[in-house]
C-alpha cells in the first residue's frame, strides 16, 4: 500500500533532512507549482526542490500558516 502524503501551499512540514542551520526543525511550503519552494522557519533561507525530490525528503506535516503567494 504506498503512502499518500498530503501537502499544500502555508503547511509547515518536518524533512528528513534538516537545514544545516539546525535553527529550526520545521519548513514552510512558500510556493508549489512544478517545483517546491520552501522556507527554513530557522533562518529564514529558502530552498527550491522538484516536486519529486520535495516528496522524497518530506517527513511529514506538522502545521499550518497562511501564505501569500
Ligand atoms: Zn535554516
Amino acid at each position: 500500500m504506498g503512502i499518500t502524503k498530503d501537502y499544500e501551499l502555508g503547511d509547515i512540514v518536518e524533512m528528513k533532512k534538516k537545514h544545516p542551520c539546525y535553527l529550526s526543525d520545521t519548513f514552510t511550503i512558500i510556493r508549489m507549482g512544478a517545483d517546491i519552494k520552501i522556507k527554513c522557519n530557522g533562518c529564514g533561507r529558502s530552498i527550491m526542490l522538484e516536486r519529486m525530490k520535495f516528496e522524497k525528503g518530506l517527513k511529514k506535516v506538522v502545521g499550518h500558516t497562511d501564505v501569500k503567494e
